[in-house]
């Protein structure tokens, strides 16, 4: 694998941070809310993103283009303009309310990166394409991800045509429309990337957790995107009964009935995450019984509640399956409640290429930048990798969390974070 002079390059990065800012700055104001930003999707905030990273690029020497579905490219030409190219790239939309960097942050980090290869006079062996996705968060449209599936053909027309504004009931192809983009385009031009022009796709993201907080790391590679086994409105019933009257044995207690089930699974969940699995996650979201009825008095005859399990290994999310209907079972005869869990929804896990994985450690690991894996949440790059596209997601720090005005990513962990892309672009096109 070729090594790309690294002290042009780093050199360049530095250099161009200042104008990283001023794209973050000149964004926020663009898409500024009440708190936070929004931008939605096709919206004119997450075009005006879209306008202000290809204008930049433009100023930097790179060519640029916008595809029929609307996502933004900025292209460093290489050697062989001909040669599948190597992709980096993310969200441009905002959830409502939500922080600036949150996708952004890839979207620029790739601009920067290319910039910075031009400016140290790098030409690369394929071409190299910053991408600004549309549409991950889905504020308006409440599918995530649709702006990429578009791009790589994983959205059929049925879908699509039924994608309206959950608000205002306008049509996914109108907003298009209206920002002046041929939809037809899409369905003729389908997929815009696939794995024949498309070598590899890689996405920086803040980190949502607090992993690289607490261990004191700039930056994480992404070993794998969880998926996740969802029941969004399980209930259990068995009956109101007086608190007072009723004995332990005739008792129909949800409550209890619920507050058993869930503790079994957390205790299953440990010894899981402390086992063999330490991605998997488990969250109760929602917990409740009916304010109409529910009383200090009374035994609890209706419980609410969700269930919502997270693994990188599908054999994870399929144990606590086996697991909670197993236990529901037997906890719903001895306490004499029922459990209806209702439809499960979910997605699988999705590995990501171990290759590029090793490419991003190398370059880490080259310049010298402390970088941990661990597995990460949904993103675009999971779109990719399931069209067939190597795919690698790289994290940096991030306080507070995400989808929220509070993140707290610092311009220097971002300053990493190109480094370490920029160079692993330029490499994975020599190889
Ligand atoms: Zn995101």
């Amino acid at each position: 694998m070729a090594v790309a002079p690294q002290t042009a390059l780093q050199q360049a990065v530095t250099d161009l941070m200042p104008l990283a800012a001023k794209i973050f700055d000149e964004v926020r104001s663009a898409s500024r809310d009440i708190e936070g930003v929004t931008r939605p999707a096709w919206s004119v905030q997450d075009q005006a993103a879209g306008d202000i990273l290809l204008q930049v690029a433009q100023q930097q020497g790179l060519t640029t283009h916008v595809d029929a579905v609307g996502n933004t490219y900025a292209t460093l030409p290489g050697r062989d303009e001909g040669a599948p190219r190597v992709v980096s790239g993310s969200h441009l939309d905002s959830v409502s309310r939500g922080g600036n960097f949150d996708g952004l942050a890839g979207a620029v980090a790739a601009v920067i990166a290319l910039a910075a290869l031009r400016q140290a006079g790098l030409v690369p062996a394929c071409s190299l394409s910053a991408m600004g996705t549309r549409c991950e968060e889905s504020v308006w449209f409440g599918i995530a991800y649709v702006g990429a599936r578009l791009a790589v053909g994983a959205m059929e027309r049925p879908e699509f045509d039924a994608l309206v504004r959950l608000d205002s009931g306008g049509s996914i192809a109108a907003h298009m429309a209206d920002l002046g983009l041929e939809v037809e385009a899409i369905w003729r031009q389908r997929p815009i990337i696939n794995a024949a022009n498309t070598k590899a796709f890689l996405e920086l993201h803040i980190e949502q957790g607090p992993l690289l907080i607490e261990r004191k790391t700039p930056l994480g590679i992404a070993t794998a995107i969880r998926g996740n086994l969802r029941y969004g409105d399980a209930v259990c019933r068995g009956a109101y009964q007086h608190s007072a009257a009723t004995p332990r044995r005739l008792r129909q207690d949800t409550v209890l009935a619920v507050a058993e089930l869930l503790r079994r699974l957390e205790d299953l969940w440990h010894g899981i995450e402390d086992g063999d699995d330490p991605s998997a996650v488990f969250t109760v979201g929602k917990l409740f019984t009916d304010p109409e009825n529910h009383a200090l008095t009374k035994v609890p005859g209706k419980c609410r509640f969700s269930l919502n399990f997270g693994s990188t290994k599908q054999d994870t999310l399929d144990r606590f399956d086996r697991a909670l209907a197993a236990a529901a079972d037997e906890i719903a005869q001895r306490r004499r409640v029922h459990f209806d869990l209702g439809a499960a929804v979910g997605s699988s896990p999705t590995p990501l290429e171990p290759t590029l994985r090793e490419a991003l450690n190398a370059s880490a690991e080259r310049l010298g930048i402390p970088a941990i894996p661990f597995a990460t949440v949904g993103h675009d790059a999971s779109v990719f990798a399931r069209a067939g596209i190597p795919a690698a997601v790289l994290l940096v720090r991030n306080g507070q969390g995400s989808h929220n005005p509070h993140e707290t990513m610092e311009m220097e962990d971002f300053e990493q974070g190109v480094q370490v892309l920029a160079a692993t672009m330029f490499d994975l096109a020599e190889v």
